[in-house]
């Protein structure tokens, strides 16, 4: 037993279109204590109204409960880099309401995928990202924001811990900013967590610095090493395997984060592959 043992926190993504209340007991019931969500359609704009009686009956039952530290994840359709304005505009829209509603949820983080320079080069990419940041990131405002370590698939930004390192450096509201880190997006990015995960904690502690690190993806991944393919597996049916993924659950650096199943998965499989984590968690 580590003496510094914290409470472990595991849960998965989970559907949010029951409300708040309905994501804690749907936790609840496949043994999580955080969870991850959409904040609106995965692939279109438009959110649904969050209705204050719900949030309220949330808030109650979450902290009974013991269930907290939810993640919102931006939607897909989200490009900061986009090269169409309008694309950019409804980034900038969307990120800055998301972020305003999730100061309603205690404890609440939010995670999005940096962007896709769409050919126009990784720098002109980051620039958009900070512009994007800089529009919707509100010093005042307290909810983290996640930038989600990507597979570097097509014009991906966020495959290389520099390009993660270079949006925080642009970005006004830098001090909000962390990181999410994705283990099956890593391995396939080219980050060898399966044979040295000491050392790729160690470059990411150098690049960008561990204290920056705020939450785990922890998915196993279906395609080999380096592929930059960006395809999730159950745990221990992929390319990384159980083992690894219960050095990343019990490594020092990262074991008191949330972590958040993003595996193939409906709700009996998140219970399956949380009660697995438990069993591995030393
Ligand atoms: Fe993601
Ligand atoms: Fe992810
Ligand atoms: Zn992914």
């Amino acid at each position: 037993m580590n003496p510094a043992s914290a409470q472990f926190k595991i849960g998965s993504h989970i559907s949010s279109s029951g409300g708040f209340l309905a994501m804690a007991k749907t936790a609840e019931s496949i043994g999580a204590n955080v969870f991850q969500f959409f904040t609106r359609n995965p692939r279109g704009g438009a959110a649904k109204a969050w209705l204050p009686a719900d949030i309220e009956a949330y808030i109650a039952f979450a902290a009974e409960r013991g269930i907290g530290t939810p993640l919102g994840h931006a939607p897909y359709t989200l490009n900061p880099a986009a090269e169409k304005e309008n694309v950019r505009e409804f980034a900038r829209e969307t990120l800055r309401d998301d972020l305003l509603r999730l100061e309603q949820i205690p404890g609440a983080m939010y995670n999005l995928h940096p962007g896709s320079h769409v050919g126009q080069g990784v720098d002109r990419g980051i620039e958009l990202i900070a512009e994007c940041l800089n529009f919707a990131v509100e010093p005042k405002g307290t909810v983290p924001v996640l930038l989600e370590t990507m597979a570097g698939k097509g014009s991906e930004i966020g495959g290389r811990f520099e390009e993660l390192r270079r949006i925080i450096d642009s970005a006004d509201a830098g001090e909000r900013l962390g990181v999410c880190f994705d283990t099956c997006h890593v391995y396939d990015a080219g980050y060898d967590i399966a044979r040295d995960l000491d050392g790729v904690l160690s470059e990411f502690d150098r690049v960008v610095g561990l204290a920056r690190l705020r939450a785990v993806h922890l998915n196993d991944s279906k395609y080999p090493f380096a592929s930059h393919h960006d395809r999730h597996e159950k745990l221990a049916e992929g390319t990384l395997g159980i083992d690894v993924i219960a050095a990343v659950i019990n490594h020092p650096a990262l074991r008191e984060l949330p972590f958040y199943l993003e595996t193939p998965n409906e709700l009996p499989g998140y219970a399956r592959e949380i009660e697995l984590l438990r069993s591995r968690r030393q």
